[in-house]
């Protein structure tokens, strides 16, 4: 009979589970709030609680559960260090605390890494041996696979693309540092350019609230703010992505997200960045497309991890 895990997707907004088969196909899934308040462990009951309904409803037996996180991990300790959108897990012993309630094994991944990974094994990357994906969404995320294993780095906490630094002295990060690219490649940032760039005149002028969706309509009936926006956006994406291509030499890189369909507005100056700065070879080499697999990337990439170590007879990180 054919094998399943079961994957979950801890946002900040929903949390989402599905029964994943080993071909990768979703075969049931469910969500809910993600719990705002409470401590960790409000987190970790409803996560049990929508993995006994999904047990119950569809008759699976599942071989490991997966849990995609917007978490760094410290894979020495296999302990959460940080989770920046979600403080009540920060030094939390996640995997420990969710296998006690939900009994076997459990696999805990970085979201992005995940997505990653999902998108190598079923979408935009698959069937290639090296490639990054960039998530770009409210911040900057990024995973890393080489030779068709993530890279993880000694302690998990690789990958981190969205904190390389694109501006020396710019924009104070969450993360402590200052002028990391999620400063200026995310939804958050291209509503901030749109701010500091509209005057009157512009579409956007009248409106107090705006969002990066609404900069992108802006932009592409061709207000010039809105325009400037998103190739500030892109310019920056672009002298990341160039220290990337000369650093690993990737095959693809997979541009994920909600703010990657505002590509058209953003990737002209992207790409003439990487054009200007990366090494010819691996910049010819490069092919740089957009995720296939939407919101399902991440969970379809934390049940690969559980498949791929449940098969190593890996207990878990
Ligand atoms: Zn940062």
């Amino acid at each position: 009979m054919d094998q399943t895990v079961l994957a979950v997707d801890l946002g900040g907004t929903n949390l989402r589970v599905a029964a994943v088969a080993s071909d990768g196909a979703i075969t049931a899934r469910d969500r809910r709030p993600t719990p705002k308040t409470g401590d960790a462990n409000s987190i970790v009951q409803v996560i049990a609680s929508l993995i006994t309904d999904l047990r119950r409803t569809t008759d699976v037996e599942p071989i490991a559960v997966g849990v995609a996180a917007p978490v760094i991990m410290d894979l020495t300790s296999g302990r959460i260090d940080r989770s920046p959108n979600l403080p009540q897990l920060n030094e939390f012993r996640f995997k420990d605390e969710l296998e006690r309630v939900v009994g076997g094994s459990v696999f805990l991944e970085n979201d992005a890494t995940a997505a990653a990974i999902g998108e190598s094994w079923l979408g935009a990357s698959k069937g290639f041996q090296t490639s990054i994906c960039v998530t770009l969404g409210t911040g900057v995320g990024g995973g890393i696979v080489i030779n068709g294993s993530p890279f993880r780095g000694i302690d998990g906490t690789a990958g981190e693309i969205g904190h390389i630094c694109v501006e020396p002295e710019g924009y104070p990060c969450g993360c402590g540092s200052r002028g990391c690219l999620e400063q200026y490649s995310s939804a958050t940032a291209v509503v901030r350019f749109a701010r500091e760039l509209v005057k009157s005149g512009s579409t956007l002028s009248g409106k107090n609230d705006f969002t990066a969706k609404d900069v992108y309509e802006a932009a592409i009936n061709s207000d010039p703010a809105a325009g400037e926006s998103f190739r500030r956006m892109g310019y920056y994406l672009g002298i990341a992505l160039a220290g990337l291509i000369n650093l690993l030499n990737p095959e693809v890189i997979v541009l994920a997200g909600g703010l990657s369909s505002g590509w058209d507005a953003f990737f002209p100056e992207t790409l003439r960045q990487i054009e200007k700065r990366a090494f010819r070879v691996p910049a010819g080499r490069v092919k740089l497309v957009r995720a296939e697999l939407g919101d399902d990337a991440g969970l379809l990439g934390v049940a690969k991890v559980a498949f791929t170590s449940f098969e190593q007879g890996i207990t878990g990180v």
